[in-house]
């Protein structure tokens, strides 16, 4: 096989990773985040999304006929450090995952960029238009979550203020 088809479908497999990461991450969110409507609401969107993201993914590698049972062993490795952000929460919980959602969507950002950039290189113009896909989702999703970070922070701020009267 070719050099760099074989670096496009390992970047594939670790993409697929990310995703699977990434439904830990808001699910274990979402659990965090009910009162906050707003939020919940758009991370909730985003699950979803994700999981189509890795369905789309794991489509490419089938077609190039990649098994799925060997995608899983990148994810540990890659996205210890994503875990151990979606890990860490004290209280301010909601912004703790605020922060962790935002770091994690601009990592997905610079992923789909390059898979985008190495399908392109390779000609697999239907694996250029998932990481597209992908991409645009990433994207809104990150620019939602910059949008809320200051009323998320003043909103917890006003509510645990008026929790220790
Ligand atoms: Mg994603
Ligand atoms: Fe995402």
């Amino acid at each position: 096989m070719e050099k760099s088809k074989e670096w496009l479908i390992q970047w594939l497999c670790d993409a697929h990773a990310m995703e699977e990461q990434a439904q830990t991450m808001l699910s274990g969110m979402l659990h965090r985040i009910e009162n906050y409507p707003e939020l919940s609401d758009r991370v909730s969107i985003h699950l979803s999304e994700t999981k189509v993201q890795a369905e789309r993914v794991r489509g490419c590698l089938e077609a190039f006929g990649e098994e799925t049972s060997f995608m899983k062993d990148a994810a540990a490795k890659l996205f210890a450090t994503a875990q151990i952000a979606s890990g860490v929460f004290a209280g301010d919980e909601v912004l703790k995952g605020s922060l962790a959602g935002y770091s994690f969507e601009h990592m997905e950002i610079a992923s789909y960029t390059m898979l985008s950039a190495a399908a392109e290189a390779c000609n697999e113009s239907e694996v250029t238009l998932v990481c597209q896909q992908n991409l645009r989702e990433e994207v809104a999703m990150a620019e939602w979550l910059h949008n809320h970070l200051s009323s998320t922070t003043t909103d917890f701020l006003a509510r645990d203020s008026k929790s220790k009267i």
